[in-house]
């Protein structure tokens, strides 16, 4: 066996790239996986829906514009 099984009790490994997580950094590996999952995070979080536009500007906050 060539793959050495690092149990380090945390249960899993580093969601971000599969590294045994470090105490300091659970459950990531690095500082910089803790960022890489923050930043996803966020920009999920804060993701703009490009299909659902919404028009800022047109209705006036009207019901609707029943336009045929
Ligand atoms: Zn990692």
């Amino acid at each position: 066996m060539t793959k050495h099984a690092v149990k380090t009790g945390f249960g899993s490994a580093c969601p971000i790239c599969g590294k045994p997580p470090q105490a300091e950094h659970r459950p990531f590996c690095s500082a910089r996986c803790v960022k890489i999952d923050c930043n996803r995070w966020l920009s999920d979080v804060y993701v703009v829906p490009g299909d659902e536009t919404v028009p800022l500007a047109g209705t006036g906050g009207a019901d609707e514009n029943d336009e045929d």
